[in-house]
């Protein structure tokens, strides 16, 4: 594997389990310091960090709910404190609505606010909290997880495809602020990735195995994506590699978007 984050410190949010984990992991593998955050999942960051170890790589665990600024800030002071810097910012936290359908004349107004606070307002807390050290350094790489449901809508999502949303118009607005400082953020779009949050989605639909069949075949590839797929992909964007990609929401869905499929 090319090691193309020799020399970088990355933080990724959310890298006790799924997409996140993968991306620790792959960071490590490429040759960059991490910061492993968790919410609640401790176990998952703990295995996380043996994985980045048994790579030879090196990490830290940090703890935060990051729709918390106080909390969001105390985790990049601890992360720069011990590693003098950081370089790249992977916002991959991220929850969905508890309740189905999650229609807006049926929402919960409180758990329109969790989904909302953690999907996008913690991406901005966390950046607020990273810019300033990579605006110091004139140079950084912001990666934004949003999905393909910021790219379209899907039925009974509404709290979610509006977080989602959010978050590709975030990242091209934070894009058109921070080139001046050599700073590219970027999103990527994931589609149907196997995960525990793609599994607790599946459970909620009628028939599980048969929306995981729907779901696979809506992809051109006619397969679900695995979270490796996404970590490579995040690997390239924050790498010198991608020194001229900013402001992009990059669909990594195997063609599910290009496919133009409704799920109605
Ligand atoms: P996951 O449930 O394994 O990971 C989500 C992570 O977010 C968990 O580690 C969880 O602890 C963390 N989190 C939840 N609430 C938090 C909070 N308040 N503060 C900090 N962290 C919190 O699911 P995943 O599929 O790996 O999801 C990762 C990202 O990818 C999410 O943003 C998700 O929306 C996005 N995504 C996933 C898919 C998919 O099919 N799996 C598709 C598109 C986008």
């Amino acid at each position: 594997m090319e090691k193309r984050l020799i020399g970088k410190i990355g933080l990724v949010t959310g890298a006790g389990s799924g997409i996140g984990r993968a991306i620790a992991v792959r960071f490590a593998k490429e040759g960059a310091i991490v910061g492993i955050h968790y919410y609640q999942n401790k176990d998952g960051a703990e295995e996380t960090l043996e994985t980045v170890f048994a790579a030879g790589g090196e990490g830290i665990m940090l703890q935060a709910d990051v729709s918390v600024a106080r909390e969001v800030d105390e985790m990049i002071a601890t992360l720069v404190e011990r590693y003098g810097t950081i370089d790249v910012l992977v916002n991959n936290s991220g929850i969905g609505s508890a309740y189905s359908p999650d229609r807006v004349h049926e929402i919960d107004g409180q758990d329109w606010d969790r989904v909302i606070e953690v999907n996008l307002k913690g991406y901005m807390l966390t950046a607020k909290a990273v810019l300033p050290y990579l605006i110091d350094k004139g140079k950084g790489s912001i990666i934004n997880i949003s999905s393909i449901r910021g790219l379209s809508g899907a039925p009974a999502l509404a709290s979610y495809c509006a977080s989602k949303g959010g978050v590709v118009l975030l990242t091209k607005e934070m894009a058109l602020d921070y080139a001046c400082y050599g700073i590219r953020v970027n999103c990527i779009c994931p589609g149907f990735i196997e995960t525990e949050m793609f599994s607790r989605y599946l459970n909620r639909q009628e028939n599980a195995n048969l929306a995981r069949n729907k779901f696979a075949k809506m992809a051109l590839l006619g397969r679900i994506g695995f979270p490796e797929e996404i970590a490579s992909v995040c690997a390239f964007l924050a790498s010198d590699a991608a020194s001229f990609v900013t402001g992009i929401a990059l669909p990594v869905d195997g063609g599910y978007v290009a496919n133009g499929v409704r799920e109605m």
